[in-house]
């Protein structure tokens, strides 16, 4: 194996400028980055909505959707032509330098957005857990249409799915857009109706219905999305558009003081001068030119070369960036999507058991698991039930059950599987309040957060 290549570290280490961070930081001003994940069932008009946001807030320009609509007519399919904004942008967005999940960026007055995952997606929930392990707040998109509201809410809908999946995952704001409420001639007993049946679920899922909002909207006529209808469309509502629910939502409390982590996103050949280079999101601390990381779960280290922050060199970058680190001092082939790239003198412990509070979604006995963290996932099993909780007290009402049932909350201990070819040799990078998701036979069995 070789290592890290000292002299090259020792090299760029020189190049540290030595900044305080933290007050380069409130010097900028810049605008928060929150980042959100699009949840909801199939076909709720998720990609349309977002596709709408970004045309409306000038992502994109009027010849391009055009374009859209003009191929989408051809099809048969006028609709589409706004969800194929949001696919387009994420596309581009591959051909060059990938940050993070399919990520789609907007910016409003006070702050500038990045979509999480790339709804639509086949494999839209292992996708969709990589978003949620990032989250600030999640924007659940609800067809309002008579008997569709309906399906995705009931039994198999993936509405109740995706929202118990991102509460579990530590997210604590939601916005419900209530959509295609065209489609339900802008009924304000439709609109209620819904929101009073989401808002009754969102409590026993935990939200705190401070922390939830409502806006009745459709993203196809883009009526209340970010700007409010014409005049009687909706006059029943006086509440804001869904942009103004965004800009209400302001970014969870940075942990800007704690150890640098990042969660490797994307490896990649950032051209000819940099050969090894990453992007993610910055999860805690700050980095900047010249500091020397390490990798976890590999233990290598690696010297931070240049930093970009939204496409623009920079010296630093702080928790909530979504950020490229070219490196020195390591091979491409060392560092992969998943890893944690973390302070050397702080690093995130690579484990091979731990402990988490769970929220079940299937029944769960002492069993294999797929252990999800982000976009690393490895196999595992559970190994102990520690204690099942009472939801709405917190309170343990069993200690070592023999299973949990689905719906429960329950503490675990997660054991990771250490047969051939396991990342890490049978270890996971974690530590208290990592996000993490078990899934068995194709389905998300528990998610919930690591505890002490
Ligand atoms: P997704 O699977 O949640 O991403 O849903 P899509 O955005 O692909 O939309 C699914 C279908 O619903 C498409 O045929 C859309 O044209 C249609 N649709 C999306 N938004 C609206 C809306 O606001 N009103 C109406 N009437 N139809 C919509």
């Amino acid at each position: 194996i070789t290592v890290s290549n000292t002299a090259e570290l020792e090299r760029v280490a020189k190049t540290r400028k030595n900044l305080d961070v933290a007050e380069e930081y409130k010097k900028l001003k810049t605008k928060e980055n929150a980042n959100f994940v699009v949840i909801g069932h199939v076909d709720a008009g998720k990609s349309t909505l977002m596709g709408r946001l970004l045309y409306d807030l000038g992502v994109v320009d009027e010849r391009t959707l055009k374009k859209y609509k003009q191929e989408a007519e051809k099809i048969g399919k006028s609709s589409f032509a706004f969800a194929w904004v949001l696919d387009q942008t994420s596309e581009e967005r591959s051909r060059g330098v990938t940050i993070d999940i399919a990520s789609n960026k907007f910016e409003t007055e006070n702050c500038s957005y990045t979509i999480l995952d790339a709804p639509g997606h086949k494999d839209f929930i292992p996708n969709m857990i990589a978003g949620a392990s990032q989250a600030d707040f999640a924007v659940l998109v609800i067809d309002s249409t008579t008997g569709e509201f309906e399906t995705g809410f009931n039994f198999r809908g993936q509405t109740k799915e995706h929202t118990l999946l991102v509460r579990s995952m530590g997210v604590q704001r939601i916005i419900v857009a209530v959509n295609k409420l065209d489609n339900a001639n802008w009924s304000s007993a439709r609109f209620e109706e819904i929101t009073a049946q989401i808002g009754q679920f969102l409590t026993t899922a935990g939200f705190n219905p401070k922390n939830v909002s409502f806006v009745p909207c459709s993203g196809l006529t883009g009526a209340n999305v970010t700007k409010k209808p014409k005049e009687g469309l909706i006059p029943w509502y006086t509440g804001g558009t869904l942009v103004d629910e965004l800009e209400k939502t302001k970014p969870s409390k940075r942990a800007i003081e704690k150890p640098f982590r990042l969660t490797v996103a994307d490896v990649f050949r950032g051209g000819v001068m940099h050969p090894v280079s990453v992007a993610g999101r910055v999860d805690a601390g700050s980095v900047q030119v010249g500091d020397i990381l390490v990798d976890m779960p590999t233990g290598e280290r690696a010297a931070v070369k240049a930093i970009e922050v939204d496409d623009e060199q920079r010296d630093w970058a702080i928790a909530g960036h979504n950020a490229v680190l070219h490196l020195a001092g390591i091979e491409i082939d060392h560092i992969r999507q998943g890893d944690i790239l973390c302070d050397p003198t702080h690093p995130i412990p690579a484990v091979s058991s731990f402990n988490m509070k769970i929220l079940a979604f299937e029944s769960i006995t002492p069993m294999m698991v797929d252990i999800h963290r982000g976009r690393l996932n490895t196999a595992g099993r559970v190994a102990k039930m520690i204690a099942v909780y009472d939801k709405a007290t917190g309170t343990v009402t069993k200690k070592k059950p023999r299973h949990i049932l689905a719906g429960g909350l329950a503490s675990i201990t997660v054991q990771v599987d250490n047969g051939p070819g396991v990342i890490g040799g049978g270890t996971i990078p974690v530590e208290v309040g990592t996000r993490i998701v078990l899934r068995a036979f194709g389905q998300t069995v528990a998610a919930g957060l690591v505890e002490a």
